[in-house]
């Protein structure tokens, strides 16, 4: 998009899941209009109602898959976005060990489809759903953006070969305007209530989880570990607000309108929070106990991981605003106000 360019429609893949969902209310408070394209995999089309009551409008959605080149330029045609925002994604890692080439074809894939089609329709400003799991273990932390990228899953592997994917196409053509953005731990929910993470099954993560058993859907949580060389044993994530996170991605596209280029940003605090740090945070939080057992390690787990998030502040102007008791009280709210997520009672 060209500075002041009228057009202030935005493509967002993946619009009805947890990240995407809120980046439409962010987008809608600043002034641009999502376009919402879901094929519904792991999210439901009730959010769209949701980010109506919170947004006062509702994006437009479409169903469908990235991987169908048609259904994709049949949207561009329709509603000429001037970009995208790219959180269409399969997200669990160990899913992504049973099936690494449903991870494959869908990430990469998928994405692949994407800028094909992005690139005969015109349209080359592109911001990436890309995340920390690039740093593989990490040699130091905080993590740079320099910092060397591995794989330690098939998961990570894809988030690795659309950022490699993302590098040749910018080598080769000077139009493009792409940011992957390396998150870190995305948790927290809208202020409202009314939107948040409603992960399908058990829940992976630790907050998801930590709120299950808050309001009582599950007995108690299991801690992987408590033998990590850090403070008190368990493993250090860096826990962003998705109402940080969602804003980056809003500045992200106004440094896309300044230029041409490719961009690689951590959206992180830059401040570690161990397990335990968690359980207690969200117990004074939600005034609910959080009983917990410590278990084994979970396989392929790190220590620790945190950001250097001083690259988005130069770049972005952007920093994480939301502390550690504003995610776990927003997640709580969530969680207590719709224990059942978005399935109908
Ligand atoms: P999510 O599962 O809630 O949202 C992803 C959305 O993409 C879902 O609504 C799903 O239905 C849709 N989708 C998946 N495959 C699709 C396809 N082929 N065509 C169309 N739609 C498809 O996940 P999220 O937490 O909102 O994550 C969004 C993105 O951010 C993902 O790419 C994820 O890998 C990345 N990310 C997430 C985290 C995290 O902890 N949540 C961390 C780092 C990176
Ligand atoms: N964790 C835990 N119990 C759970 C889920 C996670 O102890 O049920 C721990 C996990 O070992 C890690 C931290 O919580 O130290 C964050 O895990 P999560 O899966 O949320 O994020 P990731 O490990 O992918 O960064």
């Amino acid at each position: 998009m060209k500075p002041n360019h009228p057009n202030r429609k935005v493509l967002v893949t993946g619009g009805a899941g947890y990240i995407g969902s809120h980046a439409c209310v962010s987008l809608f408070a600043a002034g641009y209009q999502p376009v919402v394209f879901d094929n519904l995999c792991n999210s439901h089309a009730r959010v769209l109602e949701r980010i109506g009551e919170v947004a006062g409008q509702a994006p437009d959605f479409i169903e469908g898959d990235i991987r169908d080149a048609q259904a994709l330029e049949a949207v561009f045609r329709s509603f000429e976005p001037g970009a995208v925002m790219h959180f269409a994604g399969l997200k669990a890692v160990g899913e992504s060990v049973e099936r690494p080439h449903l991870y494959q074809d869908n990430n990469v894939g998928g994405t692949r489809v994407l800028l094909d089609v992005m690139q005969r329709m015109g349209v080359h400003s592109l911001v990436f759903s890309s995340s920390a799991t690039v740093y593989g273990d990490p040699d130091e932390v905080p993590i740079t953006e320099h910092a060397p990228r591995r794989a330690t899953n098939p998961y990570g592997q894809t988030k690795l070969d659309i950022e490699r994917l993302l590098e040749t196409l910018t080598a080769k053509d000077a139009r493009w305007r792409i940011a992957c953005l390396r998150y870190f731990n995305p948790v927290g929910a809208h202020p409202s209530g009314r939107m948040g993470e409603d992960p399908a099954g058990t829940p992976n993560n630790l907050m998801p989880f930590i709120a299950q058993v808050a309001v009582g859907r599950r007995e108690r949580l299991q801690v992987f570990g408590n033998d990590y060389d850090t403070p008190d044993g368990t493993g250090v994530r860096d826990y962003i607000h998705v109402m940080d996170l969602v804003q980056g991605h809003v500045d992200t596209l106004r440094l896309l309108e300044a230029g041409a280029g490719l961009h690689m940003i951590n959206l992180g605090t830059g401040r570690g929070v161990s397990v335990l740090e968690m359980v207690n945070a969200f117990e004074a939080a939600s005034g609910r106990r959080v009983p917990y057992e410590v278990v084994a390690r979970r396989p392929g787990d790190i220590a620790a991981c945190w950001a250097d998030a001083s690259l988005a502040r130069e770049r972005l102007g952007w920093t994480a605003e939301r502390d550690l008791p504003a995610m776990c009280v927003d997640t709580w709210r969530w969680q207590q106000q719709n224990p059942r997520g978005y399935a109908e009672d």
